[in-house]
């Protein structure tokens, strides 16, 4: 079963619990179609504005046994209130520059 470290975005996290995000990988839907069932081996926040604590978080997650990072919807998709995060390129690709191409990025939850 694939280890996943989840990012999300701290400015939505007193509107969210989170739970659809754990719902999809344990059942393995929505991002997880074709992946199946995943372990949620880590739930933080992005650490917030303009989300640069978000590549440590990434990488001590990897440490801890993540075989890939998902960055959840709110930060995507901008899921409760459709305001997606306005630095998540940045953010992304600062995570993949520190984690290096073996370590899988999945872009949405749900
Ligand atoms: S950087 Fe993006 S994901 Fe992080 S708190 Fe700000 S808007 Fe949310």
């Amino acid at each position: 079963m694939l280890k996943v470290g989840m990012i999300r975005c701290q400015q939505t996290e007193d509107m969210c619990a989170g739970n659809t995000d754990f719902k999809v990988a344990k059942e393995g839907k929505c991002a997880f179609e074709g992946i199946g069932p995943v372990e949620v081996v880590g739930f933080v926040s992005c650490g917030g504005c303009p989300g640069k604590r978000a590549v440590m978080r990434a990488k001590t997650m990897v440490e801890r046994g993540a075989e890939a990072i998902t960055f959840v919807s709110c930060i995507t998709k901008g899921n409760p209130i459709g305001f997606p995060c306005p630095h998540y390129t940045s953010m992304r690709d600062a995570v993949i520059r520190k984690l290096g191409p073996e370590v899988k990025i999945i872009e949405w939850t749900h």
